[in-house]
């Protein structure tokens, strides 16, 4: 068990690694979406991948973990943070998985720059010959030294549920009945309530 455990959270963090580095890697997500299914998820038990971010990433855990929101089993959380939870269903077991290695950091202030709009082309230049470098490290670094990675006991998390329709009196539009909101005696959307509330 102690060795599926290790074998488990290496896989993760390669696949966390892996699409950080925005790599084309086709071959290693095969083996790593083999070995997952054979060392974390027994019994066919599914995983939902609980995310911190809306990054790129993402789309790394949804490609080789087949994790979409229109399944139901990844889930958002918007704090801005490099966290992965993995939690497996009928195994009720949780890998949470920290990157801790900060390319922006190693960057440096060029980004400050991109998002100010003072980059110049020597700036760009050295921008990709810092970020290339900081992705060869991450590449190459020893685990220990990009991620944290524990078993959490989390709340399992809820599965996808389907939810009535109501038309908003406002806009004519249906949406989720939990979504809505209420102003001036009507049943909205939160889009109209938004431009209705003052
Ligand atoms: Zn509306």
């Amino acid at each position: 068990m102690e060795n599926n455990i290790i074998i488990a959270s290496d896989v993760l963090s390669d696949a966390v690694r892996l699409e950080s580095a925005n790599k084309e890697t086709s071959k290693i997500i095969y083996e790593l979406v083999t070995e997952i299914s054979e060392q974390f998820l027994k019994n066919n038990a599914m995983v939902v991948a609980i995310v911190e971010n809306n990054s790129c990433s993402i789309d790394g855990i949804q490609q080789m973990l087949g994790c979409t929101f229109g399944k139901g089993n990844l889930k958002f959380k918007d704090n801005g943070k490099h966290v992965y939870t993995f939690y497996s269903r009928g195994n009720d077991k949780a890998l949470r998985i920290y990157l801790k290695y900060n390319l922006s950091e190693k960057v440096g202030n060029f980004n400050k720059k991109f998002n100010e709009g003072t980059l110049t082309a020597e700036d760009e230049k050295q921008m990709f010959e810092r970020r290339k470098e900081a992705i060869k490290h991450l590449m190459e670094a020893p685990e220990e030294e990009l991620f944290d990675v524990q078993w959490v006991e989390i709340e399992e998390p809820k599965k996808a549920r389907l939810y009535p329709s109501l038309t908003c009196e406002n806009c004519g539009e249906t949406f989720m009945e939990i979504k809505g909101r209420t102003i001036d005696g009507k049943i909205v959307c939160k889009e109209c309530f938004q431009k209705l509330v003052h």
